[in-house]
């Protein structure tokens, strides 16, 4: 990711099942994946809704990576699973409700996984800026920005994708910038345009959401492609 090489991460929101997970691994890797992304430990607005399948989830995408060779990313919530991770995935993410758990951040400064961090609900590129900092400060600094939309009083997207955060990012950070239109615009149908204006801007990547069958999806069906 970085370095004049687009980067293409492709997966479901949730890892569901071992025929999901193996499946929509195989598709996107045929449609030119290189990163296969799964979700294990969700972080749900609603307590009640599928919080993942936890430790499960990641055996199941190491065995994803067995079949395919797809090396895998996936987000981490707590940093007492830092062990867990650090064996089962190749990047790990941090998700936009935890870009300022600066807890956690300082913890990942401690090892050398690199790290993709997500933009926050409602946080500045400077305040993206000072938690990439937390990670890089502590000696960890493979750190990979993600911009995935933020809120605004728009509501006809999800979120509202802030494209101008490429060339901005661009001129402060060396950082590679991977862009996620899924998360951003909430519809499946919108994702491609913004996917391609990303990579007109000048992002460095993109991480789309998959799945094998969007309509009986656990998590994120309306934003999902099919394969
Ligand atoms: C995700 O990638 O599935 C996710 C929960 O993203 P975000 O943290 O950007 O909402
Ligand atoms: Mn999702």
């Amino acid at each position: 990711i970085g370095g004049g090489h687009f980067a293409m991460i492709a997966g479901p929101c949730s890892v569901e099942t071992e025929d999901q997970i193996i499946g929509v691994a195989q598709a996107v890797k045929a449609a030119g994946a290189q990163i296969l992304r799964g979700g294990a430990y969700k972080p749900r607005t609603s307590p009640y809704a599928f919080q993942g399948l936890k430790g499960d989830g990641l055996k199941l995408l190491m065995e994803a990576k067995k079949q395919t060779g797809l090396p895998i990313v996936s987000e981490i919530m707590n940093a007492v699973h830092i062990p867990m991770f650090e064996e089962a995935v190749d990047l790990i993410q941090v998700g936009a409700r935890n870009m300022q758990n600066f807890e956690l951040l300082k913890e990942l400064g401690k090892i050398r996984k690199p790290i993709l961090l997500k933009r926050g609900l409602a946080n500045t590129i400077d305040e993206m800026l000072m938690s990439a900092e937390y990670i890089m400060a502590g000696g960890n600094e493979n750190v990979i920005l993600c911009e995935r939309g933020i809120r605004t009083f728009e509501t006809r997207t999800r979120n509202t994708l802030d494209l101008s955060a490429i060339p901005v990012l661009k001129k402060l950070t060396h950082l590679p910038i991977v862009i996620d239109p899924s998360h951003a615009m909430g519809y499946s149908h919108l994702v491609k345009p913004m996917a391609m204006a990303a990579a007109v801007a000048g992002a460095d990547g993109l991480m789309i959401e998959v799945h094998n069958n969007p309509a009986k999806a656990l998590c994120d069906g309306p934003q999902s492609l099919t394969p």
